[in-house]
């Protein structure tokens, strides 16, 4: 039986890992849950899956709830990071931004294995993660449905060598509109995505194409390959989640419905494979496309594979701008060229070649990019 730790148990990804835990009860368990403050639905997820561990960040929230179920929760950013510590086979990282880095710390040095679903832990803080991973001997297993088929490509095994990476993108909500239409899109129509049903951030996150910029970054640590041997495709059905190139020109291609379900079992039940209980794939009458991304309609995409190419502390800066700018473009407060414009700058004025070698070095570059964003903003 294989003891979960949840993290962001009330999101998208963290009720359809408890979909799957449900699922394969025989084979997975839940140590720990933790929200920052949906209570009553955790309440629900504390009655069926009686965790021993409970945490939720926001302070009074977690009063609340410990007054309703008569038992301890801890909470704050404290609660979270303790939570991350108790040893157990897996924490499933499902929390949104930046906050998810540090709990992959405490929980590697644990010598918990990490199945990621938060991208912002390698892009912000991949040169110090990966490196610990590895001296734990802890395991990345990567939740994300584009890196899940990168590693599936390489049949679990990512120190195969190979010659490219060919990351697909859905496009996002605004993968027709014009550069006209782009300059006034609503946050409203991104919300509507067309193939993946996602939380808020990372919604608008594909619909700017920021989502796939950060993979790139993310799918850089994790297979140990260079920015310029990985390649975006736009692919409009999601049913390739992505391809691996080898050397000699073969192409290993992942497909499936787009279904988080899959990468999520694939990593609880790592190195088994669970029954099957999707829909099959249909071949008859499935039309895929492929085509090339368009920069200039989607300069933050762009600006990313700089960034990769960059490295160090450029992708703190592009996520911590961005991170800022999501609320304020859901609130219709900004326009949806504001990110590539406000990213650009904030490469260009922060930017420098330190190297990342410590969660402080990440801190004070995310938490300078804020303040350099909210500034601006301010004067604007
Ligand atoms: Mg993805």
């Amino acid at each position: 039986m294989k003891k979960i730790i949840l993290l962001g148990s009330t999101g998208s990804i963290g009720t359809q890992t408890l979909d799957v835990i449900r699922q394969y009860s025989d084979k997975l368990s839940v140590l720990g849950l933790c929200c920052d403050k949906n209570i009553d639905l955790l309440y629900e997820q504390i009655k069926e899956f009686k965790p021993q561990y409970i945490a939720v960040k926001y302070e009074q929230k977690a009063q609340q709830l410990s007054d309703r179920i008569g038992r301890e929760v801890w909470s704050g950013d404290e609660g979270i990071l303790r939570l991350a510590s108790v040893q157990c086979d897996i924490v499933l990282n499902s929390l949104v931004g930046i906050s998810g880095l540090e709990p992959t710390i405490n929980a590697i040095n644990a010598g918990n294995d990490i199945a990621l679903a938060n991208k912002e832990t390698l892009v912000a803080g991949g040169d110090i993660v990966m490196p610990l991973a590895r001296s734990k001997g802890v395991k990345i297993l990567p939740v994300d449905s584009e890196h899940s088929a990168i590693w599936q490509c390489l049949d679990f095994d990512k120190s195969k060598k190979i010659s490219s990476i060919l990351l697909t993108a859905s496009g996002g909500a605004f993968r027709d509109f014009t550069k006209e239409q782009l300059e006034n899109a609503k946050s409203q129509d991104a919300l509507k995505h067309p193939t993946w049903n996602m939380g808020n951030k990372v919604t608008i996150d594909s619909a700017t194409l920021v989502n796939k910029g950060l993979e790139i970054i993310e799918a850089k640590h994790l297979f140990g390959v260079s920015a310029d041997q990985i390649k975006v495709v736009v692919h409009p059905q999601s049913i390739v989640h992505s391809m691996i190139s080898y050397s000699d020109g073969s192409v290993i291609a992942q497909m499936s419905y787009p279904d988080m379900k899959l990468p999520i079992q694939l990593a609880l039940l790592y190195p088994d494979r669970g029954d099957f209980d999707f829909s099959p794939l249909s071949f008859a009458g499935l039309n895929l496309t492929f085509t090339e991304p368009d920069f200039d309609r989607f300069p933050c995409l762009k600006l990313a594979l700089k960034c990769a190419k960059l490295g160090g502390v450029y992708p703190i800066i592009f996520n911590a701008v961005n991170e800022i700018l999501v609320p304020l473009y859901l609130q219709n407060k900004i326009k949806f060229y504001d990110f590539s414009y406000y990213i650009e700058r904030a490469m260009a004025e922060l930017g420098g070649d330190e190297a990342v070698s410590s969660v402080d070095i990440v801190r004070h570059y995310d938490s300078l990019a804020r303040n350099w964003t909210s500034e601006q903003l301010k004067e604007n």
